[in-house]
């Protein structure tokens, strides 16, 4: 049996219909840039997560920028994020004109540790990029309390955790703001790349519509200047599509992890991932942990099983950080973590059978692996 790590394919061919008249009406339309396609969607998504606004734009890097900009971070602030995420979470502080501080992420649930943080705080800091990684949401008890006592911005980095839940309130809603990416293989993925800001506070919604727009509501009322960071039109409809499956494809990764988890019990030498008490986790990754990583990843490999890992390297450690001058020793969780984790495939269209499969051969590593 072959399992690829994720089957855009598989989905595409169970909602063929959907996808194809959405593309053939923008063309029939020639709607090539915004129109209601773009505005279609924003309301959509808005009213079924249930936030005030959605701004959409061209990726979730750009999101995270926009806000970062209409917050008003720029140089001499400080905006701290985690060690393990993709780097748009720390190079966007950065061209913002801001410096990346790290925190380190939680020994159990892979998000931010919460209890490091008030520590990385300074007179200097000016938000949090919280990063609710593999659908995991943080804290959000403790983390919105401390961005509030220290007066910081909270923006949810929620590109892993669409519809994922902290004590029944959704991921992106925690703080003044959240942070979506549509890239193709995300939980909520376009046929290209595509992105979306939500908050509910009416003025940073207006601006962020700007800034992104050439800094105009309104062609040609250039109140400021901006960029080009629009949502495609194609994109838009495609997701639009996709909107009305996107509760019942989370409940089936949960049901996969639920799976993965009855296959994977009992195989000592792996750590299976928890999902934080009173939390909905999205399954964006299934994330296992393993000494003999490399070796089982390759195992796997050789069975036909792809699998990948999210990430190699943790930010602090990677080149573009050198100049912070900081030694694996300062980020001990994720310095370790990237070492030892291994996410399995994971999509709504993983059958139990492929699991079971999955499962049977990480149990047959470890029968000829036992160290
Ligand atoms: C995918 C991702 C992003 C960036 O999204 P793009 O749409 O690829 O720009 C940001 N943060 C995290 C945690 C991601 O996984």
């Amino acid at each position: 049996m072959k399992i690829p790590f994720v089957d855009l394919k598989a989905q595409y061919t169970s909602i063929k219909k959907d996808i194809d008249n959405a593309i053939a009406q923008v063309i029939e339309e020639t709607t090539f840039i915004g129109g209601h396609f773009v505005k279609d969607f924003e309301k959509d998504f808005a009213s079924l997560y249930g936030v005030r606004h959605v701004i959409a734009c061209a990726n979730g890097t750009d999101a995270l920028y926009i806000l970062m900009k209409m917050l008003g971070v720029g140089p001499g602030d400080e905006v701290i994020t985690v060690a393990n995420s993709w780097i748009s979470s720390s190079e966007t502080i950065t061209q913002a004109g801001a410096r990346p501080v790290f925190v380190d992420v939680h020994p159990e649930y892979y998000s931010l540790d919460e209890t490091k943080l008030e520590a990385k705080i300074t007179t200097r800091t000016k938000a949090l990029i919280a990063v609710n990684l593999q659908g995991q949401v943080c804290n959000m008890d403790a983390v919105t309390a401390i961005c509030k006592n220290r007066n910081i911005y909270l923006i949810e980095d929620c590109a892993q955790s669409h519809f994922s839940e902290f004590k029944g309130k959704r991921a992106g809603l925690h703080g003044i703001a959240g942070s979506f990416s549509f890239y193709p293989g995300k939980n909520l993925g376009a046929y290209g790349d595509a992105g979306c800001m939500m908050t509910n506070d009416d003025a940073l919604a207006e601006k962020c519509r700007m800034f992104a727009n050439h800094g105009a509501l309104k062609k040609p009322d250039h109140r400021i200047e901006g960029i080009n960071s629009r949502l495609d039109t194609i994109q838009a409809a495609i997701l639009s599509a996709k909107l009305p499956y996107i509760l019942s494809w989370t409940e089936q990764r949960i049901r996969n992890a639920a799976l993965y988890d009855r296959y994977l019990e009992g195989i000592e030498q792996i750590t299976l991932p928890k999902v934080r008490p009173d939390t909905k986790h999205s399954f964006h990754l299934y994330v296992i942990r393993s000494r003999q990583r490399d070796a089982l990843m390759q195992f796997l490999r050789d069975n036909g099983i792809e699998t990948a890992i999210h990430y190699p390297v943790a930010l602090p450690n990677l080149p573009a950080y050198s100049y912070l001058g900081h030694s694996p020793a300062d980020f001990p969780i994720a310095s370790q973590l990237q070492q030892e984790i291994l996410s399995l495939p994971m999509y709504p269209e993983l059958t139990e059978e492929m699991i079971a499969f999955i499962a049977e051969k990480i149990k047959s590593f470890y029968t000829t692996h036992n160290s």
